[in-house]
């Protein structure tokens, strides 16, 4: 029965236990939507809180019937446990949308109304585009109705004193969709086989929260590579293609929230396949050894009753690499690392079921893991570049102004990821629906972390630090070209800027060789060192600008220092140790005290090096970070103008001569990695 208006919902102190059991055997539809209404508002910290709220519950079903309202009306009132300051007098308004056609509705005028004169608003709406902009502003939160849960369907179950069903059957009839999943779990016995029949007559859910992948910005080369699988898919069920031919696994790797997740699940709704979400900490949340496996069990049975699936496994890292444990975990850790493997290999028809694996550490994985068969395709996802943050930003706004003025923004935000991008307008839309209207510009500028300028003598160390890196690298490969930059403006984002200080970009003539010899690699750290060594010789001390974080100066050192001693046989022992893909800073405090030392003697003596030779070529040291801190940018051109003794236009005085007056004193600036 579809259905449309408005209920108010008086809220009672006390849950009632009685009453739902009373419910659930009059109607275990209506419980287990119940129990679907609780978990989607479970999170609204809003609601819990016994603050104001207006969400936005999306059924994703084709009607709304009068039993999601009674649930949702049941959730609010009667059983809502997590509902601690209720005020006696208040009520809350649920108002149905349904609107007749697909088309969008405009915003209905009440709107504002209803949330000048309820404190609690719930709608109910069938999918989101049925939810009109204007409200999707206004509203705290839109949230979907995820089903309920195995554990849901347990409980009805021996609530009408049916048959019990084992975990993977439970989650098999949990993911059916809402009429077939009632039928099934009322039948005095289910059996997995009656289950999966049932999933091949009933029609897909309809929630589609996800963006489709053609909708989605950013992403680069790993984009083209989505599209092409989607492609493949299609091809595979057309017939076209054997499902053997399709990538059995794929791995996309990159920093957080570069929307690793955000692609796996755009790449399921394009390719109209299932997606079954898991993460490593998520299974081993279940506790020990035997619950993790059977968490893990459950997972891949699940996919595979419902193939052709992708299944999606977040922070794959978090298993480890069998190599490294510590003899204390070796045995646990061993055991869950084969276990996967197992189960990504598919003992027995898993034909059908696609792993997409998500890390932002894919050094830390195991070999074994990587290999064909497995999580054999390697995606980077990299940070998106200043037209990919442009399109991001437009993507979660609904802009209609100033996108001019937007790409400008976004050119500047270097370093940014997808989900930083998102916060930033999350709060220009915050903004813009204080005042009832979507956001602005305006809005998006204001929510801008505010910029900070380096004070001049950091602006001075980042230019005499990257004039250090030019320097070096120019000294050891004379015919490389070397350009720099540097910049004196910041946004922070928390206690951090994703902005680096200053970039030394080198191109040699003999970069592309195929091997690395000792000299080579003995450079490559001399120069990574370089910018820290020109800081002490000229500043008398180094900054933490060199250090601190994955991917600074020192770390990239320390990484190849290590791996000329433990995979490449360049120190005292000639031992193969480790794969050299595998070798993290991390992977040097492990290490025994003996090959640490062989570590830290090859640091030291490039940083002696760097140090001698920026003492030898401290004027065009000087005449660089001079013009750097001038210019902001230095061509290659530039650079090798500058360092033949010529002069570039607008020089004034010397940073050394400067700095002079600094000369031994340190002050503890906080200066963004360079
Ligand atoms: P990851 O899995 O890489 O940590 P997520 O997929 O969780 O990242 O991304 C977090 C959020 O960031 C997404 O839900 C989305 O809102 C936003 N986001 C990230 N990348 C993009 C993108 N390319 N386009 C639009 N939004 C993005
Ligand atoms: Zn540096």
């Amino acid at each position: 029965m579809a259905n449309s208006g408005d209920y108010l919902v008086e809220f009672r102190t006390k849950g009632s236990p009685q009453r739902l059991r009373d419910a659930v055997k009059k109607a275990p539809g209506l419980f287990l939507l119940n129990a679907s209404f609780r978990r989607a508002l479970r999170s609204q910290h809003r609601l819990r809180n016994g603050l104001t709220f207006m969400v936005v519950v999306i059924t994703g079903t084709e009607e709304i019937t009068q039993a999601h309202r009674k649930a949702a009306e049941l959730a609010l009132s009667g059983g809502i446990e997590f509902w601690p300051h209720p005020r006696r007098e208040s009520r809350a308004y649920i108002h149905v949308l349904d609107p007749p056609s697909r088309k969008k509705i405009r915003t209905p005028a009440p709107v504002v109304e209803w949330q000048g004169q309820h404190d609690f608003v719930l709608v109910l709406a069938r999918n989101r585009s049925n939810v009109p902009d204007d409200l999707k502003i206004i509203a705290d939160d839109v949230v979907d109705l995820a089903g309920p849960t195995t554990r849901h369907i347990k409980a009805v179950r021996r609530l009408l004193g049916r048959e019990p069903v084992d975990d993977v059957t439970a989650a098999a009839i949990a993911s059916l969709n809402f009429s077939a999943l009632v039928s099934a779990v009322c039948r005095p016995r289910v059996s997995l086989e009656i289950v999966q029949r049932l999933a091949a007559a009933s029609r897909p859910v309809a929630i589609d929260p996800v963006p489709r992948l053609e909708d989605l910005p950013g992403y680069g080369s790993a984009r083209e590579w989505a599209l092409t699988f989607v492609e493949d898919v299609d091809r595979c069920k057309r017939g076209e293609m054997d499902w053997s031919h399709m990538d059995r696994g794929v791995l996309l790797y990159g920093p957080p929230g570069t929307g690793k997740t955000l692609l796996a699940q755009a790449i399921a709704r394009s390719a109209g396949l299932p997606l079954i979400v898991a993460s490593v900490s998520g299974w081993q949340s279940y506790g020990h050894l035997g619950n993790l496996l059977e968490a893990m069990r459950r997972t891949f049975e699940m996919a595979q009753a419902q193939q052709p699936a992708i299944v999606f496994l977040d922070e794959i890292d978090a298993i480890g690499d069998r190599t490294r444990f510590a003899d204390n975990h070796a045995n646990y850790s061993r055991q869950v690392v084969n276990y996967l493997l197992e189960s990504i290999d598919g003992a027995g028809g898993r034909q059908q079921v696609i792993v997409i694996g998500a890390t932002n550490y894919p050094e830390a994985i195991d070999a074994a893991l990587l290999r064909s068969g497995r999580l054999e395709r390697h995606i980077p996802i990299m940070l998106p570049d200043k037209d990919e943050r442009f399109e991001i930003l437009r993507f979660h706004l609904c802009l209609k102004e100033g996108l001019e003025e937007l790409r400008e923004i976004a050119a500047d935000l270097e370093g940014w990821t997808g989900a930083d991008l998102e916060m930033l307008t999350r709060e220009a839309t915050r903004i813009g629906r204080r005042q009832n209207r979507p956001a602005e510009l305006d809005d998006v500028a204001k929510s801008l972390p505010p910029v900070q300028e380096l004070s001049e003598e950091s602006a001075r160390r980042i230019a005499v630090h990257e004039a250090g890196h030019v320097v070096v690298a120019h000294v050891l490969s004379p015919r490389s070209r070397i350009s720099v930059s540097m910049r004196r403006q910041f946004r922070w984002i928390g206690s951090e800027s994703r902005q680096r200080g200053g970039t030394a970009k080198y191109e040699a003539p003999d970069d592309d060789r195929a091997v690395d010899t000792r000299q080579h690699l003995e450079s490559f750290i001399c120069r990574a060192l370089a910018g820290a060594a020109a800081e002490e010789h000229f500043l008398g001390c180094r900054s933490n600008g060199f250090s601190g974080s994955k991917g600074s100066d020192l770390d990239e050192a320390t990484v190849v220092a290590t791996q000329m001693v433990v995979s490449y046989g360049m120190s005292k022992s000639l031992a193969f140790l480790t794969e050299s893909r595998h070798v993290t800073a991390e992977s040097t405090r492990r290490l025994p005290n003996s090959l640490r030392e062989e570590v830290d003697r090859i640091l030291e003596e490039q940083y002696s090096r760097a140090l001698s030779i920026v003492a030898e070529h401290a004027i065009s040291l000087d005449r660089l970070a001079t013009a750097l801190l001038e210019k902001g940018t230095l061509t290659a051109d530039d650079v090798d103008d500058l360092i033949a003794g010529h002069q570039i236009a607008g020089r004034n005085a010397s940073v050394v001569d400067v700095l002079a007056g600094d000369f031994g004193r340190c002050r503890g600036d906080r200066i963004p990695k360079g």
